[in-house]
């Protein structure tokens, strides 16, 4: 028998279905993404089309979505395995996975039957792409103070606005976007509903792409909507409803998807560190016979090792339907903290060489720059995590992703035996 390529550090939270997706994405990123890398490092203006197509082609934009639409209906927990085994790779890969998977988590928890049974095939099969715009350039991540706003016209919605730092905002055919329909001085938990826009819709307009640190070849840019036409049909969850579709979503289905990216990165970072001390030549050995960087690189891997089961423990938990707000947090949080000083540290391993600007840990390092901002800041997190902590009730803040899913007898989809 042959012995699982999985670490036993996760063994708890793997099934023999999770070692062989394991085993599978591997595979995967080695023959299909790994010789993309230094194309999408080279050009950093443009956005890769292929990827999303060939995950497309394993059908892993449906990994949670229900088998009876044909999805794979397999979890958080093997989601996570695809997103953090595809960042090891490539960063940009798995940012594109990641974020048209929070949209379909939105899709799923708030989509009516009408638009589940007219989508999610679409999304298992890849060709209906999709993006979640909540976040503005002004307002960054106060979703109460978006300006975007929806009015009613007797027979539809007509939306106006601009959303910044889109995840596959330059590839995506179907957008999820958070609007005000309320008037001012309503509370945003119901001032806010989500609608169904399609990319190619009159008044839907792209920000011409442009090169960012990292993450070269996934778009995260700026879509206006000018005057947009929204039927009601494509309302996404009930008018008011837009604050619990784009918090759920994006902070139940971001954070541990965010935390997956990091995950990757920082086990990339660790690896190819460990790989350049032990080579390097120094006085009579190499680099890595010296205490100093053996020291170093114990903190490294005892901080993967830290990261690996923050991650998996909190999916786990969304897999099992155990209240996990809080470790979500702490995973995305800690998970980016964890990843960012092994970076540090492996670019200061690494020195000079790390400085040029096609090596590859410096890649790596500039991919771990962006897990910080999306779903949720630090400050963000630790804000949130301390008012839970002192059981503060702070308005619309109080409600609590799972326990939002929860009271609205939302629960995420059934994993597959
Ligand atoms: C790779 C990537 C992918 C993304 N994908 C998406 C996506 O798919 N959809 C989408 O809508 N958005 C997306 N975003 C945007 C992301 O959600 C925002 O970057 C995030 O909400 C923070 O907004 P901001 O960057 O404008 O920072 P700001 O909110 O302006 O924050 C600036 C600084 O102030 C701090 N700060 C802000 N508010 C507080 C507070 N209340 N208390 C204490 N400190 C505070 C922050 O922590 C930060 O340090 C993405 C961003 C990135 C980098």
């Amino acid at each position: 028998m042959s012995m699982p390529t999985t670490p036993a550090t996760l063994d708890r939270f793997l099934t023999s279905a999770h070692q062989a997706l394991w085993a599978a994405v591997d595979d995967f990123a080695t023959q299909e993404i790994l010789p993309r890398v230094d194309r999408m490092e080279s050009a950093p203006q443009r956005v890769d089309q292929r990827i999303a197509r060939l995950l497309a082609g394993r059908r892993w934009f449906g990994v949670t979505v229900p088998e009876t639409f044909g999805g794979m209906q397999a979890g958080h927990v093997a989601k996570t395995i695809l997103i953090h085994r595809l960042a090891r790779v490539s960063g940009a890969a798995a940012a594109i996975l990641q974020a048209s998977l929070i949209p379909v988590a939105a899709l799923l928890y708030y989509g009516n039957h009408e638009q589940h049974t007219t989508l999610l095939p679409g999304v298992a099969d890849g060709s209906v792409l999709m993006s979640i715009a909540v976040t503005e350039p002004d307002q960054g991540g106060h979703i109460g103070g978006m300006q975007t706003a929806a009015e009613w016209n007797g027979s539809a919605w007509v939306l106006t606005g601009v959303k910044a730092h889109v995840g596959n905002s330059h590839i995506a055919n179907l957008h999820v976007v958070v609007a005000r329909t309320a008037p001012a001085g309503t509370r945003t938990s119901k001032a806010l509903t989500a609608f169904l826009v399609q990319g190619d819709q009159r008044g839907v307009s792209l920000v011409r792409h442009s090169g960012k640190l990292g993450l070269r070849g996934f778009s995260f840019g700026q879509i206006t909507f000018d005057r947009v036409r929204v039927l009601p049909e494509n309302v996404l969850g009930e008018v008011g409803q837009g604050f619990d579709v784009a918090q759920s979503s994006s902070i139940l289905c971001g954070r541990p998807n965010l935390t997956a990216v990091s995950l990757g990165l920082h086990e990339t970072a660790v690896s190819l560190t460990a790989q350049y001390v032990s080579n390097r030549p120094r006085y009579k050995g190499k680099l890595a016979d010296l205490s100093v960087i053996r020291e170093r690189l114990g903190r490294m891997s005892a901080r993967l090792i830290m990261a690996k089961i923050l991650t998996y423990h909190a999916v786990d938990m969304l897999d099992r339907r155990l209240p996990c707000d809080d470790e979500l947090i702490a995973a995305k949080g800690l998970g980016h903290d964890l990843a960012s000083e092994t970076g540090n540290d492996a670019m200061q391993l690494h020195a000079a060489k790390g400085l040029d600007s096609d090596d590859p840990i410096q890649r790596i390092w500039r991919d771990m720059q962006t897990t910080y901002a999306p779903a949720g800041t630090g400050e963000v997190q630790r804000r949130r995590l301390a008012e839970n902590l002192l059981q503060e009730e702070t308005g619309e803040n109080s409600r609590t992703p799972y326990s939002v899913l929860h009271a609205d007898g939302i629960h995420p989809p059934p994993v597959a035996a």
